[in-house]
């Protein structure tokens, strides 16, 4: 089932008379139940984007569907019923100071016209499963960022929406914070099978959580797919600037080619560099090398450098291709 639909969508802003265009023909869909990442960077136009799908934002041309209705066409209360539906949080964490954690909770539940009674012990539960019911009469200023996202979670899901959108949510935090904030969100996607859209500039978060991803630049869908995927075989220079490591070093001459080799957890149990000196007799220079998880799978990362001619580099490519593992070019950036 599809949760959003996008065909086509533009946005251009008017500046003092000047068109800028942030938004330039971008079709994707989001399913039911999925963890959907939008990654780019800053300006790209990841937020505009966000904001089209629960109509903060116009598009300028192309659509927007939410469960096969066309945003555009709804009049303001459908639109109003339709942003209890999705529900948002941010890299501010958008907290009231001056109420406590529990008040703060208990805010969309007044607006969604649960009764009074009820209002309690709902947002008490939420704040259960965020792991701060002990914090019910803080206020906010007292608590840890992790904690104040912890907050913001239990209200966005208090009314019980059907999708969590999550704008550079974690992008305050530090790594601990910001890996128990994930996994919080993996959690509760599982549990209560809540469709979230993750929007970062930070591919480690898409990693992590997301099954499939959408890649924006410059206003464009530069790539869209399964994580894992675009990870070991990114084809667009969007992509592999995310997924290629940093690498400082330059070919030691300048004929010689720079390769990324990716392989998952069953090929790294093999010696492959000896088999390659073993059966090809040709060595390669390894110049950065780890481990990462994608999507709970370990994949190994390489960045070598392949000696010789064209032809003994490309017996040196056609080996490790052939062993299964993928392999790029990085000198291609
Ligand atoms: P991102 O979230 O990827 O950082 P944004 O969607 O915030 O990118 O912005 C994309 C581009 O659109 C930026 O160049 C930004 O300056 C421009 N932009 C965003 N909102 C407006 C607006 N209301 N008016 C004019 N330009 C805007």
């Amino acid at each position: 089932m599809e949760v959003f639909q996008l065909q086509g969508v533009s946005k251009t802003y008017e500046n003092d008379g000047e068109t800028f265009r942030a938004l330039e023909d971008v079709s994707l869909t989001i399913e039911e139940g999925e963890i959907f990442g939008i990654i780019g960077m800053s300006g790209a136009g990841k937020s505009t984007l966000v904001r089209t799908l629960n109509r903060l934002e116009d598009v300028s041309e192309g659509s927007v569907r939410f469960y096969g209705q066309d945003l555009a066409t709804l009049s303001r209360r459908d639109i109003r019923n339709i942003r209890q539906q999705i529900a948002m949080i941010f890299q501010s964490f958008n907290l009231l100071g001056q109420r406590s954690v529990l008040a703060n909770v208990m805010q969309p539940l007044k607006i969604a016209g649960v009764p009074r009674h009820l209002r309690k012990e709902k947002a008490l539960e939420m704040l259960r499963i965020v792991g701060l019911e002990d914090k019910q009469r803080a206020y906010p200023s007292r608590l840890s960022g992790g904690q104040r996202q912890r907050v913001a979670i239990a209200r966005a899901l208090a009314a019980n929406p059907k999708v969590l959108l999550c704008d550079e949510a974690t992008s305050a935090l530090d790594p601990k914070m910001t890996g128990e904030i994930l996994d919080l969100l993996k959690e509760i996607n599982r549990t209560r099978k809540l469709t979230i859209v993750i929007i970062t500039h930070e591919m480690s978060v898409v990693e992590k959580i997301c099954n499939r991803v959408a890649i924006i630049d410059q206003g464009r869908l530069a790539e869209v797919g399964e994580v894992a995927e675009i990870f070991r075989n990114p084809t667009s220079n969007a992509a592999r600037k995310l997924v290629f490591p940093s690498n400082p070093f330059d070919p030691s001459s300048k004929n010689n080619k720079l390769i990324r080799l990716v392989f998952d957890g069953l090929a790294a149990s093999r010696p492959f560099i000896a088999e390659l000196v073993e059966k090809t007799g040709k060595t390669v220079n390894i110049l950065s090398a780890n481990t990462k998880s994608v999507g709970g799978i370990g994949y190994g990362q390489m960045v070598v450098e392949v000696p010789g001619d064209e032809a003994e580099q490309q017996t040196i490519i056609n080996f490790f291709r052939q062993g299964g593992l993928s392999v790029q070019e990085v000198n291609a950036l």
